[in-house]
């Protein structure tokens, strides 16, 4: 049985309440967060080092070609990576390491780390994803419009993904996120 930790990658539509999902599993079940780097600007109330480590297009992009990250991808006009030094050191110290990325980042993960768990987080229809997205009031109506066109792309994606987790309830999500993960590490083929 390996020692190392495991990396749970959680994706999902923009405004399923991910962020939430990762607060939780953090904070109830004490597994530890990857913050990723981007170049997008910060929303009210985010603070650098904490939701993102906030970069110029010129850092980000020389921190790609000094292999700074695991994985790296655009999305909606930004860059976001995930730093490769973090989530090595965790999973070598045998600790489970959570990714909050998209499906493009996702699949880079998989590709590299073939025991990563991948999950994907949606509401239960359309109708509750664009009205979460416009309750956040933290985006202008054009990019709502962009964040639903994209979510329409992601949902092709979907099938890529070893597991799906409605996000109804949050807590029942959260609880049904450790399970899913739980049964993976119990798995006989990971022993
Ligand atoms: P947001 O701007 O809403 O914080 O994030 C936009 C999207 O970027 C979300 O789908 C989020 O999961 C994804 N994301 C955040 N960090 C990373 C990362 O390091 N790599 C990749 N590939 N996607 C990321």
């Amino acid at each position: 049985m390996s020692n190392k930790g495991k990396l749970i990658v959680l994706s999902g539509f923009s405004g399923a309440g991910k962020g939430t999902v990762v607060k939780g599993l953090v904070e109830k079940y004490g597994y530890s967060l990857s913050v990723s780097a981007t170049t997008r600007s910060p929303r009210p109330g985010e603070v650098d080092g904490r939701e993102y480590y906030f970069k110029t297009v010129d850092d980000f992009k020389n921190l790609i070609d000094y292999n700074g990250f695991i994985e790296w991808a655009q999305y909606v006009d930004n860059y976001y990576g995930t730093p490769r030094k973090f989530v090595e050191d965790e999973i070598n110290a045998g600790r489970d390491v959570i990714l909050e990325i998209e499906v493009q980042g996702a699949m880079n993960v998989k590709s590299q780390y073939p025991d990563a768990i991948l999950i994907f987080i949606t509401t239960k229809d359309k109708e509750t994803l664009r009205s979460r997205l416009e309750g956040r009031g933290s985006e202008e109506a054009a990019v709502i419009e962009k964040r639903m066109k994209r979510a329409a792309e992601e949902a092709k994606s979907i099938d890529l993904y070893e597991y799906i987790v409605i996000n109804d309830d949050i807590n029942t999500c959260i609880d049904m996120v450790n399970s899913v993960i739980l049964s993976r590490k119990c798995a006989k083929e990971n022993n």
